[in-house]
């Protein structure tokens, strides 16, 4: 076994690797760039190399870079983890003449899978089922064009040297087929510099099930069974579970037994995963091979018991596999769920900030939080804006699936957008449930999972007010406690007038739209409930509740229930058994000095666009007049004047993009010229 490795990675896989490494007794270098000086994976390693700048072609892709630090500090042996250089054969070649130790597959594996086209033909060749398709090297638009007439549309255009979904294209008709084409050539050439085309027939309805594999230098190879990631958005997983939902034993043996013979073709050492699409009627088509770990390898963990990193290690340093295939066995079942910085809500585009508050779920033997990152760190443009790896587990799917939800709804994050609302009612959905699982399973339960119907607006809305006033009153009694004068009336918030129903107005901003809604609390006998509405709605006629700590207890006209509550920065979560919801509090308009939300504040209050400078510099302008309007999570905020007085300039032209805090204007206050 080695005595000490370098790490050729960053975030949650190179914590991840250390973690092994340590229990195993080898000592680790990290590698880091400028953005990543204390970054949670170089504290946690014994010694740690700067290699770079922040972006990941001027540090982390340095291939020259990683070895000098490996040589520089004597380790034996470099795990690439995945992404980066981990399916880079220069460098895996590179390590060999260094005298290192490439913790992954031999150079002629990577080559040989490098390219989507050439694999095909070495599974073919072995026989392993591939989907029917043409990956030939005669890329005429006829040849291509003839194909895919022959196997009949629709039919699926792929880059031979695709990854993350680029270079893909659906072609529904012979009379489309001509312009994807084009345009998929085009992606191509971009992303990956070759536009080299293979056609599949086009599976509507697949699943993505893929095989872990293992082999070692003595020629061993075990299956450790199936990982089902059909829960994609934009091609790309984000829910993954083990065992495969419904998938037999007979068909489980054939499909690893196929990932072996994959695995055997092209010689394999170490961890791999053969992805497969498994289609309704059971039949199963190779799409790629990974040769390296990948992102969704704990849920394999989890099933099986075993340690994946440490078995590459064991493999690499020239030990056998420490299990046979009969010895393996599938115990349970687990989850994972990948928590990031994106937003469902557009399109799942990646957002960046800092992690001002960050609380995961307690760690225990069901569940398993793989991290990279701390309270207060970065989620920079620089990398990959996943926050976590949540990884569950139980006896069976049921259980697990509430271990799952159950730990989504106490993960606390707080300083940008996450997905997390997002896994915790797709994790909560029915077809989730019932494990109604393919590749478009996103889509094709689009309203279920993203909760966006009148109805579900109908049930949000109610509870949302039930916790404002419940928690208004909350903090009343808090401040009464602790005045001299508990019994002041100015301790009530019921918002009583004489001879008047109190009434209260709301405005939330729930599922990016805005509701104006009235409380009303009605006095009946002892109990008192409120009747929430909206306009030319009544959403509620009698909503109580009791609110401690987090937690409330809510009564909406007769149905009881418990949420937990959330509450960061100006964002309020409210998680039940069966969803959850974020909303806003829109601060009111009080037309006195209270009046706007940035009153006194002349800077941004997160990141975001200017979109539109409303006074001319230089001319007058009264307190709470609104100077300029930016824009941020698509929502506009005005920002106002202060008091009395002039603009002297504004530092930002329409369109300008600013870091939330920066300095928006200059203003000349009249009281102080
Ligand atoms: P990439 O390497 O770009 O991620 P893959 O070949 O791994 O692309 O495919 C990614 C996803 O695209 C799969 O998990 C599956 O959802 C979908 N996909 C790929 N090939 C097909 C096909 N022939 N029919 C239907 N869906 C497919």
């Amino acid at each position: 076994m080695f005595n000490k490795i370098l790490i050729a990675n960053r975030g949650e896989i190179a914590c991840r690797v250390i973690r092994t490494a340590q229990r195993l007794g080898i000592a680790t270098v990290a590698v880091y760039s400028d953005a990543d000086r204390n970054a949670l994976h170089v504290t946690m390693a014994d010694e740690a190399v700067h290699i770079g700048a922040a972006p990941s072609r001027e540090s982390y892709l340095l291939g020259e870079r990683v070895i000098e630090a490996a040589l520089r500090t004597g380790a034996q042996a470099i795990h690439p983890g995945y992404g980066f250089l981990s399916e880079n054969a220069e460098f895996c070649n590179a390590c060999k003449r260094n005298d290192l130790v490439f913790i992954g597959p031999p150079v002629s594996a990577i080559e040989a899978m490098g390219s989507k086209s050439a694999a095909k033909q070495i599974m073919e060749n072995a026989g392993v089922p591939l989907v029917p398709g043409y990956h030939g090297d005669d890329q005429s638009l006829a040849i291509l064009k003839q194909a895919s007439d022959a196997m009949g549309y629709p039919v699926l255009l792929k880059a031979t040297a695709g990854g993350g979904g680029k270079g893909m294209r659906q072609v529904w008709s012979a009379e489309e087929f001509d312009d994807a084409l084009a345009a998929a050539r085009r992606e191509a050439i971009n992303a990956f510099g070759d536009d080299r085309m293979l056609v599949e027939k086009y599976l509507t309805q697949p699943r993505h099930v893929e095989i872990q594999v293992f082999c070692d230098q003595q020629g061993n190879a075990v299956y450790l069974f199936e990982r089902d990631c059909s829960v994609q958005r934009r091609h790309q997983k984000v829910i993954e579970e083990a065992p495969a939902p419904g998938l037999d034993q007979a068909l489980r043996q054939q499909m690893g037994e196929a990932a072996i013979l994959a695995a055997q073709a092209i010689a394999y050492e170490g961890a791999g995963t053969v992805e497969f699409l498994l289609d309704s009627d059971g039949s199963f088509y190779f799409m790629e091979m990974n040769t390296r770990l990948q992102v969704e390898h704990p849920v394999t963990e989890m099933i099986t018991a075993q340690d994946l990193v440490e078995w590459q290690l064991r493999v690499a340093s020239g030990e056998p596999l420490p299990l046979q295939q009969h010895e393996l066995q599938i115990q349970g079942h687990a989850f994972e769920a990948r928590v990031y910085a994106e937003d469902p809500d557009n399109d799942f585009l990646p957002v960046t900030g800092t992690l001002s508050f960050l609380q995961p779920p307690a760690s225990s033997d069901h569940v398993r939080v793989d991290s990279g990152v701390r309270q207060g760190d970065e989620v920079s443009v620089f990398y990959d804006p996943m926050i976590a790896k949540l990884v569950v587990w139980d006896e069976d799917r049921d259980r697990a699936l509430a271990r799952l939800t159950r730990a989504l709804g106490e993960y606390r994050i707080s300083g940008m957008t996450t997905n997390l609302e997002f896994l915790y009612n797709l994790a909560n959905s029915q077809p989730f449930r019932d494990a109604d699982l393919d590749t478009g399973f996103i889509d094709k339960h689009h309203a279920a999972i993203f909760l966006d119907s009148d109805e579900r607006v109908g049930q949000d809305l109610p509870l949302a007010a039930l916790y404002l006033v419940l928690r208004q009153q909350q903090r009343a009694q808090q401040a009464a406690t602790h005045s001299h004068d508990p019994s002041s009336p100015w301790h009530q918030t019921q918002g009583w007038r004489l001879n008047a129903p109190s009434r209260q107005h709301f405005t939330l901003l729930l599922h990016e739209q805005e509701y104006p809604l009235t409380v009303e609390q009605r006095r009946s006998g002892a109990a008192c409930g409120y009747r929430i509405e909206g306009p030319g709605t009544r959403y509620c006629s009698d909503a109580r509740g009791v609110l401690d700590g987090n937690q409330l207890r809510a009564d909406l006209d007769g149905y009881q229930f418990n949420a937990t509550v959330s509450e960061h920065d100006d964002i309020i979560s409210l998680y039940t058994a069966n969803n959850a919801l974020s909303f806003r509090v829109q601060t009111p308009d009080l037309g006195d000095e209270q009046s706007g939300n940035n009153a006194g504040a002349l800077n941004a209050p997160m990141n975001g666009t200017i979109v539109a400078l409303l006074v001319e510099p230089g001319s007058q302008v009264a307190k709470g007049d609104a100077l300029l309007v930016m824009e941020a999570m698509k929502m506009e905020h005005s920002i106002r004047a202060p008091a009395d007085g002039k603009v002297t300039s504004f530092y930002y032209q329409n369109g300008d993009l600013v870091d939330g805090g920066s300095e928006l204007l200059a203003f000349a206050n009249d009281n102080e010229s």
